[in-house]
């Protein structure tokens, strides 16, 4: 994804406002892989600083990826291009995606590939131009779930660069491929789940798929997530746009990218080259982000959200109580065609992420893998599991791919 940083190769989240910004340090995710042999072959396209769900809204002057399944169809967002070139290569390929709100997840349900969101602070965010702080998350996006857990492995663990990259153990995350589930609950998520709320091809194939896994051995419940059903797209809001505004703040075209000749006093400078760089996006989010913590808001709006936020946290847990893994459709339809999305409300937009925002907002690791296709367009799988569960997400996840 364009907003993780890699040496010498001009790095932008995706947005003019960055444009010539080359870093000079490898972030640690690509340090890591280049250590254990990887070798980058370049970037993808993004929603302009992880803004979006679709992968439309693309900085000033770049262009929108296409559907590998269906060209007038997108890629999914925000990290569209990671998914959709993880689905087209024909070579052993992984891209690094991020996720603040379902970032990875939901571009790998629409393009038919794996993606791996771990547990908050599992990968360093060094080297990440950031969205909002709290809640980014690097993680994998590829064929295969072995792949990732390949990945997983190179990535994982402390960074003294990056004060919330956790001392998790080191595990050997390939050797879970293919092990079988020991009695392993699934908590089929009520609310995701009721009639008439998915796609009737999105409804069919994830039935069908979790049939399939309850003769490999799952046993299946169902638990309710109504709470962060009602409350978790607001609260991701309240907290992602105050944290992104902050963290947009330093580009004014002086530090980083853009940058013109110095003309009026700072303000108006700033206002130019700010205005010339972001996309409508951005604007927007920056205008709803530094409203939500302005002094006489703050309490209200951000630091009402991270209240609201342990309690959505909760319900996880308690939820973790009685099943070992949540499950549902990653996303509740297929890719939507570019026209469908022109028509979508800046709300309609916000709540794609309906069922894969809660987990972001909690820090639990989930992976999407592909269940199979309703009429020759991907959907996509997803299971969560409580914090630092990845091990049992890949076991599950690859059992469900071997399911095909
Ligand atoms: N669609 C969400 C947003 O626009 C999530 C994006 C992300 O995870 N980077 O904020």
């Amino acid at each position: 994804k364009d907003s993780i940083c890699v040496k010498v190769i001009e790095s932008r989240a995706g947005s003019k406002i960055l444009s010539g910004f080359i870093p000079q340090r490898n972030a640690t995710v690509v340090e890591r892989a280049i250590a254990e042999g990887a070798i980058v072959v370049g970037k993808n396209s993004q929603d302009e600083f992880g803004f979006g769900s679709y992968n439309v809204n693309v900085g000033v002057g770049f262009e929108v990826p296409k559907n590998p399944f269906d060209e007038k169809r997108a890629c999914g967002g925000s990290s569209g291009g990671s998914a959709g070139f993880a689905s087209l290569t024909k070579f052993s390929h992984a891209s690094f995606g991020e996720s603040t709100g379902g970032s990875i997840v939901c571009p790998a349900s629409f393009c038919g590939v794996v993606g791996f969101t771990p547990t908050y602070g599992q990968f360093s965010r060094y080297g990440l131009i950031d969205y909002g702080n709290s809640l980014d998350k690097i993680g994998p996006i590829t064929k295969t779930v072995e792949d990732s857990a390949i990945v997983l492995e190179s990535a994982s663990g402390v960074d003294p660069n990056d004060s919330t990259s956790v001392h998790s153990k080191k595990e050997n995350f390939s050797s879970f491929v293919g092990e079988k589930p020991n009695g392993k609950t699934l908590g089929v998520v009520k609310e995701f789940c009721e009639k008439g709320r998915l796609e009737s091809g999105v409804e069919k194939i994830f039935f069908d798929k979790l049939s399939a896994l309850e003769k490999e051995g799952f046993k299946i419940k169902e638990v309710s997530l109504a709470l962060n059903e009602k409350f978790a797209i607001p609260t991701y809001y309240l907290m992602s746009t105050p944290e992104a505004s902050t963290n947009l703040a330093r580009f004014c075209g002086m530090r980083y990218g853009l940058q013109k000749d110095f003309s009026g006093n700072f303000n108006e400078y700033f206002s130019q080259i700010r205005s010339e760089g972001f996309g409508l996006e951005v604007k927007r989010r920056l205008m709803l982000g530094t409203f939500a913590r302005m002094s006489g808001f703050r309490d209200a709006y951000y630091l009402r959200a991270l209240k609201v936020r342990s309690k959505l946290l909760k319900e996880f847990k308690a939820a973790f109580k009685k099943v070992d893994f949540l499950v549902h459709p990653t996303m509740p339809f297929v890719a939507p065609t570019f026209s469908e999305i022109k028509n979508f409300s800046p709300l309609q937009h916000y709540y794609a992420d309906l069922f894969i925002c809660p987990a972001n907002l909690g820090g639990f690791p989930h992976v999407s893998v592909n269940a199979g296709f309703s009429n020759g367009l991907p959907v996509g799988f997803m299971f969560t599991s409580d914090h630092f569960g990845e091990s049992e997400l890949i076991r599950a996840g690859s059992l469900l791919e071997e399911l095909k």
